[in-house]
């Protein structure tokens, strides 16, 4: 590693991983986005195929929805001084035979995730957005609606939330609390910590 580069997320490395290549479908092509000045960051789970061909996380109806929830523009999403990704898998893993997205490969955060999470000095908030996220980070013991109930418990480290897929929409329709008082809270969190010079 070169003199003075020891603090800086290892993204040429990341990109130019092979690590788990047999098992996807597509081939390698991490999606991520990593800045040392960040100081939101978002685990979610692996990239889907819009992902995969666009090589920007969240530029679809599930990002849409969870700007939304954040309370931010898709610039402020998009400016790795201020937000990063680093998602529990960072390619696509492609389909379960039953149909559905294939979970993270198990191999990508264990091996990544402790290399560049000291990188992300100025980080004061994670997300942990959908199961994966919220069992990688709080146990595997953890479920996700309980987590998310609960996420006041969690601060001011992690904040558990569900994926922002179509389907969350029924999900949000039966647990009005998650926006009536879940969203408000998340809204006032991000905005504080991005207003912090
Ligand atoms: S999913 Fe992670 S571990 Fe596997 S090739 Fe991509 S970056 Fe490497």
């Amino acid at each position: 590693m070169p003199a003075g580069t020891e603090s800086l997320p290892p993204v040429d490395e990341i990109r130019a991983c092979r690590l788990c290549e047999a098992h996807l479908p597509l081939g390698p092509k991490p999606i991520f986005q990593l800045d040392p000045r960040a100081r939101l960051l978002i685990t979610s789970q692996a990239p889907g195929t819009k992902a995969h061909a666009s090589g920007r996380p969240f530029d679809d109806p599930s990002g849409d929805r969870l700007r939304d929830w954040l309370g931010i523009d898709r610039a402020t999403f998009y400016d790795p001084s201020l937000i990063a990704i680093l998602p529990t898998g960072m390619c696509y893993p492609g389909r379960l035979p039953k149909g559905g997205d294939a979970p993270p490969r198990p191999e990508c955060a264990p091996h990544w995730h402790p290399r560049v999470l000291p990188t992300l000095p100025k980080v004061r908030l994670r997300l942990l957005v959908g199961g994966h996220a919220v069992r990688l980070v709080l146990g595997p013991e953890v479920a996700l609606e309980e987590a998310v109930r609960r996420a006041e418990s969690f601060l001011p480290r992690h904040f558990p939330l569900p994926h922002p897929s179509w389907r969350t929409r029924v999900w949000v329709k039966r647990n009005p609390w998650f926006e009536t008082e879940t969203i408000p809270r998340l809204r006032t969190l991000v905005r504080e910590i991005l207003a912090q010079p």
